[in-house]
């Protein structure tokens, strides 16, 4: 690959943030549990209600998008998704990240409802974010002139360490050393040391990386006795294209998709420190704690941004202030039970709306027509010469 080129859109951009309330489950209803946020979805605001001295209260905040209880999962991603996965397309970085307390729906976003009851192949209704996105990317690369190669990889980050989802070998031995993947730093950036990237040929063989990796999540969950709601995952999705543009150029274009599907945040207090109970019980959870930690730091204009201190900000790095376009879609439940750890995703959210990131595009001029181009330039130069 040679010269780099197109590195026009240096314009800053304000991550963006979606707010989806999930529904009330079975148990919920049975118990009559108060509900306590309503969505106004075409003003794109949540009102949070609090009883102060025995009156109801409500608190506004807006977001860039709102998705209440009733909207399904096509309509959150048509709304708020394909247009980041077009950005990927014309050869973006794009992270989302789902961030929340445990249960308000960050994996059914993610990956989607329950497969097995559906036909796997189907985009059925239950289908979730990372099946949408790659039946997107498929439906997009067919309907053009392109060259392409579609790679999926797929890991875990639990207790500060990396262990890959998608690797071949059974669960017992990813509890092996050979497992814990290594992070190295290079000039673009981090690189996981032996990350599995499986080619992905059609949209429906995605659904068979998610069940292999959700497996063996589960599996070294049991094992390893940790909990799922401690560990975050990231699905990530590199689109390399080879197209000729309307100059006749060839270029090769590169995007890439990062989605996160973030430990439960509820051990994270409302300043972002650590939560003294969770202290008590040694839960703290390094990499989302750090999270807050940048959020706060970019927000604030701090001299440093302390992305070093976790594997999850060092991977991430380029998400958040960097040249990547981000979106955090924050989960909450409606319910009065949860309202704290509600009012907490809200601040946060609303706090995550002012980090600025400058997205780059990843275009460089394919080898052959720069030759091309080089060979022209010699021509020229030999005309002028010869004269
Ligand atoms: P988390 O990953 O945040 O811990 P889950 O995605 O596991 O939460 O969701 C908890 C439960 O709620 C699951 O049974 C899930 O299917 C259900 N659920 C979450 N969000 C929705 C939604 N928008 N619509 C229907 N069911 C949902
Ligand atoms: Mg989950």
């Amino acid at each position: 690959m040679a010269a780099r080129k197109g590195t026009s859109n240096l314009e800053a951009v304000n991550v963006q943030v979606i707010l989806r309330c999930r529904p009330v489950n079975k148990d919920e209803i049975a118990n009559r549990t108060p509900q306590v946020i309503q969505v106004n979805e075409k003003q794109s605001e949540v009102v949070f209600y609090q009883n102060v001295a025995g009156k109801m209260i409500g608190r506004s905040f807006h977001f860039d998008k709102c998705f209440g209880p009733e909207s399904g999962q096509a309509r959150l991603y048509d709304q708020a998704v394909s247009p980041i996965v077009e950005e990927v397309l014309d050869g973006f970085n794009c992270t989302i990240f789902a961030y929340g307390q445990t249960g308000t729906g960050k994996t059914y976003t993610m990956e989607g409802g329950d497969r097995n009851s559906e036909d796997g192949h189907d985009l059925s209704e239950v289908a979730g974010v990372i099946p949408r996105a790659i039946n997107q990317i498929f439906h997009h690369l067919d309907s053009i002139n392109s060259e392409y190669t579609v790679k999926c990889s797929f890991l875990e980050l639990y207790n500060e360490e990396t262990t890959d989802l998608l690797a071949i070998g059974d669960a017992l031995s990813r509890t092996g050393d050979k497992n814990k993947l290594r992070m190295l730093e290079d000039k673009s950036g981090v690189v996981v040391q032996n990350l599995e990237e499986i080619i992905v040929k059609t949209s429906a063989d995605i659904y068979g990386l998610l069940d292999r990796g959700s497996a063996k999540r589960r599996t070294a969950e049991t094992l390893l006795n940790k909990q799922s709601s401690r560990s975050h995952s990231v699905f990530c999705v590199t689109v390399h294209m080879r197209e000729t543009d309307t100059s006749g150029e060839e270029v090769i274009k590169t995007g890439k998709l990062h989605l996160v599907d973030l430990a439960g945040s509820e051990n994270i207090s409302r300043s972002g420190a650590v939560d003294m109970r969770a202290k008590e019980a040694g839960v703290i959870n390094k990499s989302l704690l750090t999270l807050g930690r940048v959020i706060t730091a970019l927000v604030e204009g701090s001299g440093h941004i302390p992305y070093r201190d976790s594997k999850l900000t060092r991977l991430l790095r380029d998400s958040l202030g960097g040249r990547t376009k981000t979106c955090i879609i924050a989960n909450i439940a409606p319910t009065v039970q949860c309202q704290e750890e509600t009012l907490s995703t809200l601040d946060y959210a609303h706090r995550a709306k002012n980090i600025r990131n400058r997205p780059e595009v990843n275009q460089r001029v394919s080898k052959t027509a720069h030759i091309k181009e080089l060979n022209a330039e010699i021509d020229k130069l030999k005309g002028e010469l010869f004269a």
